[in-house]
């Protein structure tokens, strides 16, 4: 029997075919009409319902260009199932390279949302209902706050074995266990039982290759691990991702001008050096000490800062992983495959 056609947007999208659809949002206060954009690929055969999303937060750029490389893979025109991909779900957020919405709400607080509520709330609402409800995994992609950068992790809430095998599928070099946040996507998605990994990757308004790479290529071991696309030009990780189910920031104790002389990647060593506070006049220099050993897999890049600001993130992991190993052999494997060659941002 042939599969049906997917609906969205009242469009019609046959199998084996794909197509671009605007959904409308609303109009800005000039006229503007605001709509939010869904890239629908619609395979011949049936298979799972994929979503990918980018820039919910509407700074966090990197996921817009992981989507970008994403659509014109090859192996999406043989796929299974269905995936839609969103490169921007905030609109007003990217125009103005600002994570909220207008109304300064962040849409990541804002689900499961509401039809009349306020334009965060819409916007979630109409998220949940065209894209979360009619999927059976997400992958939604995120970067650092903007003058913040993270190393590729994978952050997952897993409650079924599958979830844990995806994250891990994935091939970031940490996956992360963290605690669902109150109105956050994963949390009206959890209650739809629909699965999502979060990717965080990357600095706020900016662009990197290892964070791009390493994205595009975890989509396509999650769909080849979902049966979507072929295995062939898709290899797996050459070794399993790091695990941390806790971390810690360590804070600026007090204001002043930060040098930084570990960045993200680096293992951590009880009583390290991570960076310098000092006033402009060099009078004062407060050292931040790392109080126990981790993985440094977020940090500041603005060496301006303030009292109580975040500087590192630090994951706690087990005694015997070997970050270094880890992190060169995955960007390694990235950086030979020639799925990339077109691609590259230096
Ligand atoms: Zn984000």
């Amino acid at each position: 029997m042939r599969r049906k056609p997917f609906e969205i947007g009242g469009r019609q999208i046959p199998p084996g075919s794909r197509q671009t659809v605007d959904l409308p949002v609303s109009v800005l206060s000039d006229h503007t009409p605001v709509t939010m954009s869904v890239h629908v690929v619609h395979g011949r055969e049936p298979g799972p319902t994929l979503f990918v999303s980018a820039a919910i937060h509407g700074d966090e750029v990197m996921g817009v260009e992981i989507v970008r490389r994403l659509l014109r893979m090859p192996s999406l025109d043989t796929m299974k199932g269905t995936l839609l991909a969103i490169p921007i779900v905030n609109s007003y957020g990217f125009l103005n390279h600002s994570r909220y919405l207008p109304d300064r709400r962040d849409l990541n607080r804002s689900f499961p949302g509401d039809a009349i509520g306020s334009l965060a709330a819409r916007l979630a609402k109409m998220f949940m209902t065209e894209i979360v409800k009619r999927s059976d995994v997400g992958i939604d992609l995120h970067s650092a706050a903007i003058h913040r950068t993270n190393l590729p992790q994978v952050r997952v809430s897993p409650r079924k074995p599958e979830t844990m095998t995806l994250a891990e599928v994935f091939g970031a070099p940490i996956v992360m266990t963290s605690k669902i946040r109150d109105g956050s996507l994963r949390q009206a998605a959890r209650e739809l039982d629909v699965d999502i990994l979060l990717y965080e990757a990357g600095e706020g308004l900016r662009f990197d290759e290892v964070s791009a790479r390493t994205g595009v290529m975890g989509i396509l071991r999650v769909m080849r691990h979902l049966g979507m696309v072929k295995a062939k030009g898709i290899a797996k990780p050459q070794v399993a991702p790091m695990r941390s189910s806790s971390s810690f920031w360590l804070r600026a104790p007090a204001g002043g001008l930060l040098r930084t002389v570990k960045t993200i990647g680096a293992h951590v060593e009880c009583g390290d050096i991570l960076g310098l506070i000092s006033n402009p006049f060099g009078e004062v220099e407060t050292e931040i000490v790392a109080g126990e050993p981790g993985l440094l897999v977020g940090r500041t890049n603005l060496p301006v800062v303030n009292e109580g600001d975040g500087l590192f993130h630090v994951a706690r992991i087990r005694a015997d992983d070997d970050p270094a190993a880890t992190i060169d052999l995955l960007a390694g494997q990235l950086e030979e495959d020639p799925l990339f060659d077109e691609d590259e941002i230096i």
